[in-house]
């Protein structure tokens, strides 16, 4: 670990091995996943349709090179066209770069419409990645700070309300886009109102900007719909995916639909590994297995019982604030810092995050049987009840 620079606050245990929603440590210790390395393996892990598909394009071909059709990619983009009401696809790697991909686009755009400084507004506690762009789209001081100067070209408004959007629009001409998640995941999974998204599809409308969401958390299925959007019946102009999109091979999308579509021309942008034959035959397989095996239904049903579990579970119990989530997307707030409780849940053989301090994430895979959400309610309900019980004990410091 000594020659691997310190970015991560690293947890003591190897994961070994995994099938389903379970994974193993080195040391043979068994434990339930109910993150998949953040919303990333939702069909779980080893699922056979993506064994195969990986082994069986691995035999055939890796890389090729976007400087010739690929034909894996071009399936793969038709399929989430399908999926998705969007045009067409570029693809990369990550969550940063497809939105990078999106921030060029939108500024790209604004000079196409001869806005010379173009504008994307951003939300309060967004996050979009650790690239210079998306960090200064982010809004986090934590991921920013010490990486000055940030990018320029953004502006910041509360996330979920209308009245600084509206102020926003009368104010600045420059503004071609807004960005935003559908859901904030990394800043404590934040649901906005029915109505926001619909909202601000309407304002765009009305602005001549696009809109642009960023469902790289809260996309493929893990809502109980495709995208998270959805269920507003709205569509964006933009949208980002990655993390589980490939079901853990690295894999990134920036859709666009009507004009946005037709922006990007040779040489604009580009990667050298984005969407290869590989990873492009692993998302097709993991999208079919969404589709095919109902696992958006099971997200839904799954998420209803967990959610009514811990309800029932921590009914009264002083220091919960708050049980939120939309299918297996789902947070519980506690009333105070909560990040040891990672740590009570490997002992307890539990995978959970706590994001935002004082949240508990919890983004179990989409395949997730009763059973196992039964025992995710009990242990982390028992862990959760424990250390706030703990916390009341200890003797005030000072
Ligand atoms: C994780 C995440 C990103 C960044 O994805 P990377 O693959 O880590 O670059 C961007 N947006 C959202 C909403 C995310 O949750």
């Amino acid at each position: 670990m000594q020659h691997l620079m310190n970015t991560y606050g690293r947890l003591p245990v190897s994961i070994a091995r995994g099938e389903g929603p379970w994974v193993w440590d080195t040391e043979g210790r068994r434990y339930l996943d109910a993150l998949t390395g953040i919303a990333v393996t939702g069909l779980g892990h080893a699922h056979p349709r993506v064994v195969a598909a990986i082994a069986e394009q691995a035999a055939r071909v890796i890389h090729a090179s976007n400087l010739y059709r690929i034909p894996e990619q071009e399936r793969l983009a038709d399929t989430l066209a399908r999926v998705s009401g969007m045009d067409r696809a570029f693809f990369c790697n990550s969550g940063c770069e497809a939105n990078e991909a999106a921030i060029k686009l939108a500024r790209l755009h604004g000079h196409h419409r001869g806005i010379e400084q173009p504008v994307i507004v951003v939300m309060e506690k967004a996050f979009h990645g650790r690239t210079m762009a998306t960090l200064s789209a982010t809004g986090s001081r934590k991921v920013q700070a010490g990486f000055e100067p940030l990018l320029a070209g953004f502006a910041r408004v509360p996330y979920g309300e209308r009245a600084p959007l509206e102020s926003l629009a009368s104010r600045n001409g420059q503004v071609v886009a807004v960005l935003a998640e559908p859901i904030q995941g990394e800043g404590g999974i934040h649901i906005p109102d029915e109505g926001w998204l619909r909202f601000l599809r309407d304002l765009c409308d009305r602005q001549g900007w696009l809109l642009m969401l960023d469902e790289v958390q809260s996309g493929m299925g893990r809502t109980g719909r495709w995208f998270a959007h959805q269920h507003a019946g709205i569509v964006p102009d933009v949208m980002t995916l990655a993390k589980g999109l490939g079901n853990g091979v690295p894999i990134g999308a920036c859709l666009a639909r009507g004009h946005a579509a037709e922006v990007f021309t040779p040489g604009k942008h580009g990667s050298t590994f984005g969407g290869n034959p590989l990873v492009c035959a692993a998302a097709q397989a993991t999208l079919d297995a969404i589709e095919q095996e109902q696992l958006m239904e099971n997200a839904t049903r799954m998420g209803g019982l967990i959610r009514a579990g811990l309800a029932q579970k921590l009914d009264g119990v002083a220091g919960v604030r708050q049980i939120r989530g939309k299918g297996l997307m789902i947070g519980i707030e506690l009333d105070r810092p909560c990040g040891e409780l990672v740590s009570h849940g490997l002992r307890a053989g539990l995978l959970i995050n706590v994001t935002s301090e004082t949240v508990v994430r919890l983004l179990p895979p989409l395949i997730l049987q009763a059973a196992e959400a039964g025992l995710l309610v009990d242990t982390l309900a028992g862990l959760i009840r424990a250390f706030l019980q703990a916390e009341a004990a200890a003797p005030v410091a000072g």
